[in-house]
């Protein structure tokens, strides 16, 4: 019978091939064994392509020798496992990004400057089927890698725009913009669970006394205080805006109409009650406040007119007072 004729089954038994040459001269993945002592017994052409270190270089002597940054520790324990055990070890590039340092100069993607690696162990046996070390494959998933992390930078880039699109660069609060978007969640979120909701609208009293007495930079400390004392006496679901200038929306949400007033009071008082320490001075300052309880079965823009003259009606009042529409 020649070769041809044979069946598959006559081959069967893989132990007829010798499977060492074809590991030896694999180019596309790195293959490499290593004794109970880590002394290396097989290292690939893989291996020695990108560790620049020949197969005679580096056979029979200790891995960690070359490679003083693999964690001689880590790494012991990790063979010693696979051998006790018996089992296969796997480790992940997004655990640990390499086993191996390899220079990565052949990548032009970013400025990554070793290879990323996934790896595989497995325990190595003798003829008598002792085990007698492990073996390790590595694979080189460097640009699997750079893909994954210039997504993740694109997405974390995007977050980050989206974020500060809408925020006010001074005071770091919402802005107007905001608002309205977080207005129209906030209603939608009031109206599914049957929730009152509270709009209000505040302004700085005389705040261009304050500009013209202690100049604009002082002022605009001011206004970053105010926001601050606003924010903590709200809550996490509860939002200010910088409306713009000195005036400031906020939206509070699940706020009874009846407890508006002592909430938007206590607001209030978080302003005048201390003089706000800027860098040069300490300076007093009120604010007004207009509210409205919302009424979702009118245009929203009726309930910011209404608060803006409940605002109205506070200045001329005699300011430092909250005012509520209805
Ligand atoms: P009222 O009690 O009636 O609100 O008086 P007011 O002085 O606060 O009102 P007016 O509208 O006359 O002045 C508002 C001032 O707020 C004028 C403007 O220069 C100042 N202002 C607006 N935005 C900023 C800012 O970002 N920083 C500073 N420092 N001042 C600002
Ligand atoms: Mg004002
Ligand atoms: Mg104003």
């Amino acid at each position: 019978m020649t070769p041809f004729e044979s069946g598959p089954e006559d081959h069967s038994d893989s132990s007829e091939f010798d499977f060492s040459n074809v590991l030896e001269s694999m180019s596309t993945a790195g293959v490499f064994a290593v004794d109970r002592r880590l002394n290396v017994i097989f290292w690939n052409r893989f291996m020695e392509v990108h560790s620049k270190l020949k197969a005679s270089e580096v056979l029979n002597q200790s891995l960690p020798r070359f490679f003083p940054e693999l964690k001689e520790g880590w790494f012991a324990k990790k063979v010693r496992s696979v051998m006790v055990l018996g089992n296969q070890s796997y480790t992940n590039w997004t655990q640990r990004p390499y086993l191996l340092h390899f220079p990565s100069s052949q990548y032009s993607v970013g400025d990554v400057d070793h290879m990323y690696q996934n790896c595989a162990m497995w325990p190595l046996r003798d003829t008598k089927g002792v085990v007698q070390g492990v073996c390790v494959s590595v694979h080189d998933v460097t640009e699997m890698a750079m893909a994954q992390k210039m997504l993740e930078d694109a997405t974390e880039q995007a977050l980050e725009f989206e974020e500060s699109s809408n925020r006010d660069e001074m005071t770091g609060l919402y802005n107007r913009r905001y608002f309205f978007e977080q207005l129209n969640h906030d209603i939608a979120r009031c109206k599914r669970y049957d929730w009152p909701m509270v709009v209000a609208i505040f302004d700085v009293d005389k705040f261009k006394d304050v500009n013209d007495t202690y100049g604009h930079p002082a002022g605009d400390e001011v206004l970053i205080e105010i926001g601050n004392r606003i924010q903590t006496c709200l809550r996490s679901s509860d939002t200010l805006c910088r409306f713009g200038g000195e005036e400031f929306a906020l939206l509070l949400p699940n706020l009874p109409g009846s407890a508006s007033v002592s909430v938007l009071n206590r607001l209030r008082e978080s302003i005048c009650a201390t003089p706000i320490q800027t860098e040069h001075h300490q300076i007093s300052v009120s604010i007004s406040i207009g509210g409205v309880q919302f009424e979702f079965d009118k245009p929203s823009k009726d309930a910011l007119s209404e608060a803006d003259k409940a605002l109205y009606e506070a200045k001329l009042t005699g300011r430092n007072k909250v005012v509520m529409a209805n």
